[in-house]
C-alpha cells in the first residue's frame, strides 16, 4: 500500500514538470498542421497530340499547381505545332512542303532530328524518321483505310524512306530528297512528355506524371511519399492490365500494334511500319521501354518493336541505360532486362 501510494506522488510530480513540455508539443503540431497544408495532387488533362494528355502533380498550393499544369499543357501544344506532319505550317509540313529544298528549322528541332538519326544508325534503320511516304500511304493517322497498299504502291513508297539521305545543314536547315516525307510520329509525344516534365521543374514542382496517351514520365513521389504506380495496357483487352510497375524518376512507353490498326481478311495491319518492307512488324505485340528520358524511351520501343524479336532483344541487352519488355505476337514476354525482374508485377489475368 504505501509502495503504491509512493509511486502516485511520483507520477503526479513527474506529469506536474512535463505538462508544460507536452502541452507546448501539442499547441505546436496543431498550430502547424493549421497553417501548412498538406501536398496534395492537383491534375488537368486535354487532348493533344492526337491523345489525351494527362498531367498530375504534387504541391501544397492550388495556385502553384494551376500555373504549372497550364504551362505544361502548353508546352505540350507548342511541340505539336512544330513537330505535327499533317498542321500547315508546323516545322516538319514546311520541311515537306518544300522537299529538294534547305528548309530554315529551329535548334531543338535539329537537336532532335540529330538524335533520332543516332537512333537510325544504332538500329540499323529499323527506327527511321523519313517513313513518312509509307505513313502517308497506310493512312493511319487519317484513318482512311481499310485495305492494305498494293505491293507496287508499297515499293514505290519504301524507295523514298532513308534517314541517311536527310541533310542538316549549318543555319540549322534541312534538306530532304524531293519525294521524302519526314514523320516524328515514333520520338515526338514522348519529347513532348520530357518538354512537359522540364516546365513542370521550372515551377519548383519536384513530384509530378505526364502522361501523352501511354507515354509515361515521372519525378520524384505521390502525394503519400510512395512511387508512382503504372500499369501497362492488355494489349488485346483495352480495359484490363497486363503487369504493373512503380517508378520515380523515370520514363515508360510502350508501343503496341493495338494503338491503331486494321483486320483485313484476318490479319492485323499497324501503324509501326518495318521500312526495309512497308510492311507492318510482324514479330510483337508490344515492346515496353523503360528510360531516363520519354523520347529516348519512345523512340527505342518503335526501334526495337520493328527490329522483331532475335535483333530486338540484342539491342535492348546493348542499348546502355534502357530496360526493355518485348512481348510476342502470341502475347508472351520473349524478353525482360534483369533489372525489371522482379520490380514488374504481372497481373494475374493479362495475357500481354
Ligand atoms: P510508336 O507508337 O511510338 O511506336 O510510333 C508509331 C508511329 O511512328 C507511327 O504512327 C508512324 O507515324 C511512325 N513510325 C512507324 N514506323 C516507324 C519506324 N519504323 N520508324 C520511325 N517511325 C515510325
Ligand atoms: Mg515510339
Amino acid at each position: 500500500m504505501r509502495r503504491t501510494n509512493f509511486n502516485y506522488r511520483q507520477l503526479a510530480v513527474l506529469a506536474a514538470r512535463t505538462f508544460p513540455l507536452i502541452w507546448g508539443l501539442v499547441c505546436v503540431a496543431v498550430w502547424g498542421c493549421g497553417s501548412k497544408p498538406s501536398p496534395r495532387l492537383y491534375r488537368r488533362s486535354q487532348l493533344l497530340m492526337g491523345t489525351l494528355v494527362e498531367i498530375k502533380v504534387v504541391t501544397d498550393h492550388q495556385e502553384k499547381a494551376d500555373r504549372a499544369l497550364e504551362a505544361a499543357l502548353g508546352e505540350i501544344k507548342r511541340i505539336e505545332e512544330l513537330m505535327s506532319r499533317s498542321r500547315p505550317e508546323s516545322e516538319i509540313w514546311k520541311i515537306n512542303h518544300s522537299a529538294g529544298r534547305p528548309a530554315a528549322i529551329s535548334r531543338e528541332l535539329a537537336s532532335l532530328l540529330e538524335d533520332a538519326r543516332k537512333i537510325g544508325e544504332s538500329s540499323a534503320g529499323a527506327f527511321d524518321v523519313s517513313i513518312g511516304a509509307l505513313s502517308l500511304l497506310w493512312g493511319f493517322e487519317e484513318g482512311n483505310r481499310s485495305v492494305p497498299p498494293t505491293p507496287s504502291e508499297l515499293a514505290q513508297a519504301s524507295r523514298q524512306v532513308d534517314y541517311r539521305k536527310i541533310e542538316l545543314l549549318s543555319g540549322p536547315q534541312v534538306v530532304i530528297p524531293p519525294r521524302m516525307r519526314l514523320d516524328l510520329g515514333a520520338i515526338a509525344k514522348g519529347y513532348a512528355v520530357d518538354c512537359a516534365i522540364n516546365t513542370l521543374q521550372s515551377y519548383g514542382l519536384t513530384g509530378a506524371l505526364v502522361d501523352a496517351g501511354g507515354d509515361i514520365r515521372v519525378i520524384g513521389r505521390r502525394a503519400d511519399g510512395k512511387r508512382w504506380h503504372i500499369g501497362l495496357q492488355n494489349s488485346r483487352d483495352r480495359d484490363k492490365i497486363s503487369a504493373t510497375i512503380r517508378l520515380a524518376d523515370q520514363a515508360i512507353v510502350t508501343s503496341g500494334d493495338y494503338e491503331r490498326y486494321f483486320i483485313y481478311q484476318g490479319v492485323r495491319y499497324h501503324h509501326i511500319l518495318d521500312p526495309k518492307t512497308g510492311y507492318p512488324a510482324r514479330d510483337c505485340q508490344s515492346v515496353t521501354v523503360l528510360a531516363n528520358t520519354a523520347a529516348k524511351a519512345d523512340a527505342w520501343a518503335t526501334a526495337i518493336f520493328v527490329s522483331g524479336l532475335e535483333k530486338g532483344a540484342e539491342l535492348a541487352s546493348k542499348v546502355s541505360d534502357i530496360e526493355v519488355v518485348i512481348v510476342d505476337i502470341t502475347g508472351k514476354i520473349h524478353y525482360l532486362s534483369p533489372a525489371l525482374e522482379g520490380r514488374l508485377q504481372i497481373a494475374q489475368e493479362g495475357s500481354g
